[in-house]
């Protein structure tokens, strides 16, 4: 293509915990890689972790690290031997790239998310995809119809998350199921488990404001404020109580003519979340959680082991994409509905900052080119 390309600009955290947008050239395809004009970017917790804590968990920021790994954009140049992306397509930016090499068991088998070695750009060294003009290897990039925007485009990452956890906690039509937190993730989880026709679903948060915005999302949705200074038992009782009451009493799962959730989606990492979704989750049900936190932490072990609650983890995604796209293209979720804030590139920190500032209602940060 010989249309001239405009200034580049990424944002960038610092080893001293600063944000700083850093001009440059646009960089140049190698062999394999597209050249990708991204044109959307959604503001991920983690990216404002890395941000002010220099660093998440294992992961430290030694010189600067480009911030962002829920893009869209359109390809604008392709290196050598690229065939299944071409120049004009709009695409979705899988930001995780495993080793893919056939002596990697987790790649062999297709548990590539698990890959030892998986580059996951926004995490040091890897930089994000928070920049006007990024490289990607091709086959981790997505082609989405061209009536998709570029805030669906961006979102289908969030959904990927959501989406691996709705099928490794196989939520099924009519489960009660409950959902604790209402952040981004937990409203994403929300709208996957209402499309896969579960129902009652509670969701649980501290921030009322959090819980309207997923009222008006799912209007079936029951949401229940949570006193932290609450014993986790007591508040789970109070969640067993929301699920009866909204069943009438009638299809009970629990004891007593009580309506237990069958599947827990924990989207806090909160340790006490947790405690209340253990106390939560029917007997043989499933907790499955999403949410990261510390470490370390202490869970109800024997109410947990006396009741055979199963317990599931995640980690990101495999394979999610095209699933994603298909459902975003159908309609049958529409996630964009998340959004509450679009910034330009030029004011990328201005975002970060703003999803960052607690006082200030946001659940999904867009950083967004809106001429489409
Ligand atoms: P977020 O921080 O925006 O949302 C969490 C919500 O939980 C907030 O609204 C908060 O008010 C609420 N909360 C806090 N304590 C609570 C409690 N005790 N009870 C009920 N609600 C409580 O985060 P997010 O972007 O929505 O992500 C949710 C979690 O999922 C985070 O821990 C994130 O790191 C994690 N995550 C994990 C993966 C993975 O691969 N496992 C991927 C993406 C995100
Ligand atoms: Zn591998």
């Amino acid at each position: 293509s010989s249309k001239a390309l405009q200034e580049n600009l990424t944002l960038k955290a610092t080893h001293e915990a600063k944000l700083v947008l850093v001009k440059s050239e646009a960089p140049k395809p190698g062999p394999g890689q597209a050249l990708v004009h991204v044109r959307a970017t959604g503001v991920c917790g983690s990216d404002v972790h890395f941000w002010q804590h220099a660093g998440l968990g294992p992961w430290k920021i030694t010189g600067e690290t480009a911030l962002g790994h829920e893009s869209g954009g359109v390809v604008i140049a392709l290196g050598e031997g690229v065939t299944n992306v071409s120049v004009g397509d709009r695409v979705a930016i899988e930001p995780g790239v495993p080793c893919g090499k056939s002596t990697c068991s987790y790649c062999r088998t297709g548990q590539y998310n698990l890959c030892p070695t998986v580059d996951f750009y926004s995490v040091p060294p890897a930089d994000g995809t928070l920049t006007r003009y990024h490289v990607h290897p091709a086959g981790w990039l997505h082609k989405v119809p061209d009536t998709m925007t570029f805030a669906e485009i961006a979102l289908l990452e969030p959904l990927s998350v959501c989406l691996h956890a709705t099928m490794r906690a196989e939520l099924r039509l009519g489960m009660p199921v409950l959902i604790t937190g209402a952040g981004p993730i937990g409203v994403v989880q929300l709208l996957c488990a209402e499309a896969s026709g579960c129902s009652p679903i509670v969701i649980t948060d501290l921030s009322k404001e959090r819980l309207d915005f997923a009222k008006q999302l799912v209007p079936d949705v029951v949401p229940l404020l949570i006193d932290p200074k609450r014993a986790p038992i007591d508040t789970a009782q109070d969640i067993i109580a929301a699920f009866t009451q909204a069943t009438q009493g009638v299809g009970g799962t629990g004891n007593n003519g009580e309506v237990m959730p069958a599947v827990t989606m924990e989207c806090t990492g909160v340790e006490s979340s947790i405690a209340v979704a253990s106390y939560a989750t029917q007997p043989a049900g499933l907790l499955f959680i999403i949410g990261v936190g510390k470490s370390e932490q202490t869970i109800p072990f024997m109410h947990l082991s006396t009741n055979e609650i199963n317990i599931k983890f995640l980690f990101r995604y495999r394979d999610t994409w095209p699933r994603a796209i298909r459902l975003v293209a159908a309609g049958k979720i529409d996630v964009k509905r998340i959004v509450t804030s679009r910034f330009p590139l030029e004011r990328a920190k201005e975002a970060v900052e703003h999803a960052a500032d607690r006082s200030k209602f946001s659940v999904k940060t867009l950083i967004i080119d809106e001429d489409e």
